[in-house]
């Protein structure tokens, strides 16, 4: 069977790369040239751990290909992949140009019969219209059928989410096209579930947009335990132990970013006043995120009367560790607000440095070590939870900044460990040390 995937991008790349991996064999087909020439010479044009060693050793097996020439590709595939981008229209809606102009070059290059399985996270419908759209603009006369097929993976750990996913969800029309996925998907000894298109795509939705208002919730008890004098961290240790609650995706914050949380939840709620229903849960998750966004900058008002003219270090951009990805990151309008508002703005971070100096290419002075960021600074903002802001030690702080004040919106650092190193320390749900 030959499988094609379109699009090269954080699900697109790993899931072809995966799919070489158990065996399987992959083209992998981009728009941009740019990303092509770098993937053949091996090497990957994002960051995810493990990806690039993946891809040097299935394209040296000959299992895994790369081309920008799509014609080609999708004239001699049995089943395409579609992992395009699905980003934010202005009204919140999800823009699907990309998916149908890959529908538009499938229908016009495809030669044989062909399965077109759609991983980008669309709205509830969008497979019914392309699996419409391509038989109405089919050059040559062949069977196709369009199956929904979500993804979950993390950024930062997508290769493990890949390999050893928590389930498949497949969301068929017909018992072929569940053999074809079953069979692709078999290798990975995954639990797979089965369903029609409509749900498979909701499936994905509803699964973030729980997490995000996960996230939202945790936030908005974070800013209450501030007010009663409470500690998040042992209200969330506290409320872990409930099975029902569960461990994970409690973790107070400046909310949450990246490529899916922030669209996908606007998309679902705009999609759902389409069909005249108000999904209330998801616009308050939507709202608190708006707001805690500029949680540590209002902490700092405190503080400073002003931030014109001091000296800002700002220790880590992008939305989360692992990735070299800033879209909606919380560290992009915070630094924005910063400078306009006349502070001069140092900034580290271990991976996404260079991303963030296409959008501030000449606003913010790049350090390649915290210690830098920090030397003779008025104020410290941490913005992502690296291993390597984790593993400062506190004293530096003090040491390098003119006088320590860390507004530190992941949680980074003990309390204790902040009060004896003398640093004044603001963090999330926690009481202030000064
Ligand atoms: P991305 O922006 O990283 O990658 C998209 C890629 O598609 C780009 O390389 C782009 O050049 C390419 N492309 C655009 N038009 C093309 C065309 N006509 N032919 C071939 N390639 C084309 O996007 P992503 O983060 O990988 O997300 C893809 C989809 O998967 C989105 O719908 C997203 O919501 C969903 N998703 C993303 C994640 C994630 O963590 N990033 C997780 C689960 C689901």
């Amino acid at each position: 069977m030959n499988i094609t995937v379109a699009g090269t991008g954080y699900v697109g790349l790993v899931t072809g790369v995966c799919f070489a991996e158990v065996g399987h064999q992959v083209t992998c087909v981009d728009q941009s040239q740019e990303k092509i020439v770098l993937l053949n010479l091996g090497i990957s044009p994002i960051y995810e751990p493990e990806l690039d060693g993946l891809i040097k050793k299935n394209s040296n097996a000959g299992k895994l290909a790369f081309t920008t020439d799509y014609e080609q590709a999708y004239a001699q595939s049995d089943v395409i992949f579609i992992g395009v981008g699905t980003p934010e229209n202005e009204d919140g809606s999800a823009n699907l140009n990309y998916v149908f102009q890959v529908a538009k070059q499938i229908a016009e290059s495809i030669t044989r019969d062909c399965l077109i399985v759609i991983k980008s996270t669309v709205p509830i419908g969008t497979n019914d219209r392309v699996e419409t759209y391509i038989k109405n603009h089919l050059k040559h006369k062949v069977a196709v059928e369009v199956a929904s097929n979500p993804e979950f993976l993390a950024q930062g750990s997508a290769i493990k989410d890949t390999l050893h996913a928590s389930r498949i969800v497949i969301g068929v029309e017909s018992e072929r096209a569940k053999d074809i996925l079953t069979s692709i998907y078999e290798p990975f000894k995954q639990p797979i579930l089965t369903m029609n298109r409509r749900s498979a795509e909701m499936v994905k939705y509803a699964s973030n947009d729980f997490l995000a208002l996960k996230i939202s919730f945790v936030n908005d008890i974070a800013n209450l335990c501030e007010a009663v004098g409470a500690n998040i961290e042992d209200v969330t240790s506290g409320m872990s132990y409930d099975g029902r609650i569960g461990k994970k995706f409690l973790n107070p914050g400046i909310g949450y970013g990246g490529s899916c949380f922030p669209k996908d939840t606007k998309a679902l709620h705009w999609l759902a006043e389409e069909e005249g229903y108000v999904l209330r849960t998801v616009k308050a998750a939507i709202e608190v995120n708006e707001k805690q966004k500029f949680k540590l900058i209002s902490k700092a008002r405190n503080e400073f009367s002003s931030f014109h003219g001091l000296k800002v270090a700002v220790l880590g951009l992008t939305f989360k560790p692992g990735t070299d990805d800033l879209r909606e990151a919380p560290s992009i309008p915070n630094v924005r607000l910063l400078l306009n508002e006349g502070a001069r703005v140092h900034v580290y971070d271990p991976v996404g440095a260079e991303n963030f100096e296409k959008l501030f290419p000449t606003e913010v002075v790049y350090e390649k070590i915290p210690d830098k960021a920090l030397e003779g600074a008025d104020i410290c903002f941490i913005f992502t939870e690296w291993e390597e802001i984790k593993a400062i030690d506190l004293t530096l702080f003090k040491e390098k900044m003119k006088e320590p004040f860390v507004f530190d919106g992941r949680n980074c650092f003990p309390l204790e460990e902040a009060r004896t190193a003398g640093v004044n320390y603001f963090s999330i749900g926690r009481p202030d040390v000064k």
